[in-house]
């Protein structure tokens, strides 16, 4: 067997939600509601499935290893450049790449405690420290982070809002953070759920980018615009930025079915009113359930809430809602352990969500 790097050794995996068949299976139940993995309960946009469906005939030929026509699109609507675009195999893939093409040996990542996981996975498979602030009350406290910045420091990931909290920061305090930091350290502003936020003094990233050329702004298809299958995510950052990453990158990192698909969810702006209305409903639907059973629920500005339910073992109730064809998800691996991330379904998967949770904490 050959050798891997210890930093390689040491790595626990990421942990997915099960499919849902094989809940299904495992626990003899049907018509599980999944409320677990901050999809989209309405499902991709129409006009992005006709152009899935459209390009899937055209397989057998490469996709556009520039992805022009979806990076146009994307500069279009964003009101960026091209050149600022780039796009990947899901955020996911962007935020990696970031790692891998920026962060050299010796050099260091920073971001928050309790946050999005992938910022630690990435780090630690490219054998880099991450450093990690901790949270306060739940939120990112980005004075803590700017106390971490060492010489270190090269890269700082910011997930605003916050996956799995759900909370975010301010513009104010985003501001004075990007003040504390030298230029040479990339700010990665990882959005999301960007499209779900309703709060006032909500930094949009793409904003605050004049004059700092080391802010990337990190959004995906996966969320809103309910394509999370196909794997499509893309950022926004200074055309150097950019330049760097594509050298580094796979050259055919997004397919031509997702590329299609992009471009076509860009323009379906009924489907993200739909998308947008239904969060906006039942969030305070959801917080106000969740309240009156007892949990311990923080605001959200995203399709999803965490949950805390004090004495409760995380992995115990996950699984009690699994018998109830109920799948959300245990924050154990979080640092969270005994709570749960509960994504936004339609009302009548909400409204079984609460039975479910009502029936089992009332035994
Ligand atoms: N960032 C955050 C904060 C997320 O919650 C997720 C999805 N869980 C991602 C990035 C990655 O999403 P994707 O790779 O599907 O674009």
């Amino acid at each position: 067997m050959p050798t891997v790097p210890p930093y390689v050794a040491s790595l626990t995996p990421y942990v997915p939600g099960k499919p849902i068949e094989e809940v299904e299976r495992e626990y003899g139940v049907s018509n599980v509601a999944k409320l677990a993995s901050n999809e989209n309960p309405l499902g991709p946009s129409p006009k992005a499935l006709a152009a899935a469906r459209e390009a899937a005939a055209k397989v057998h030929l490469y996709p556009d290893g520039s992805a022009f026509y979806l990076r146009t699109a994307l500069a279009r609507k964003l009101g960026v450049t091209i050149e600022e675009v780039a796009v990947g195999n899901g955020s996911n893939e962007l935020l990696e790449l970031l790692v891998r093409t920026f962060v050299a040996e010796g050099e260091e990542v920073l971001t928050s405690a309790n946050s999005f996981v992938v910022y630690r996975l990435a780090s630690q498979a490219h054998g880099r420290t991450c450093v990690e602030a901790p949270m306060r009350e739940h939120r990112y406290d980005l004075r803590a982070i700017a106390e971490r910045l060492t010489p270190r420091t090269k890269l700082v990931f910011l997930a605003n809002p916050d996956n799995p909290n759900g909370t975010y920061f301010t513009e104010r305090e985003l501001l004075a953070f990007l003040d504390a930091v030298p230029k040479h350290v990339l700010v990665v502003l990882d959005e999301a759920y960007i499209e779900f936020v309703d709060a006032s003094d909500f930094p949009d990233g793409l904003r605050l980018r004049g004059g700092r050329p080391n802010l990337v702004t990190c959004r995906t298809f996966s969320k809103i615009y309910g394509l999370a299958g196909l794997r499509l995510g893309y950022l926004v950052a200074s055309p150097e930025v950019v330049g760097y990453l594509d050298r580094v990158r796979a050259p055919f990192n997004t397919s031509l079915v997702a590329q299609a698909a992009g471009v076509a969810a860009l323009s379906d702006d009924a489907h993200l009113q739909r998308s947008r209305a239904l969060v906006a409903s039942e969030r305070p639907f959801l917080v106000a359930g969740l309240r009156a059973l007892g949990a311990t629920v923080w605001p959200s500005q995203t399709n999803f809430l965490l949950a805390d339910f004090p004495g409760r073992s995380g992995k115990d109730l996950f699984e009690a809602l699994l018998r109830e064809s109920v799948v959300v998800r245990p924050m154990g691996g979080y640092g969270f352990p005994t709570a749960q991330r509960i994504t936004f379904g339609l009302r009548a998967e909400n409204e079984k969500f609460l039975a479910a949770l009502e029936r089992i904490l009332g035994r």
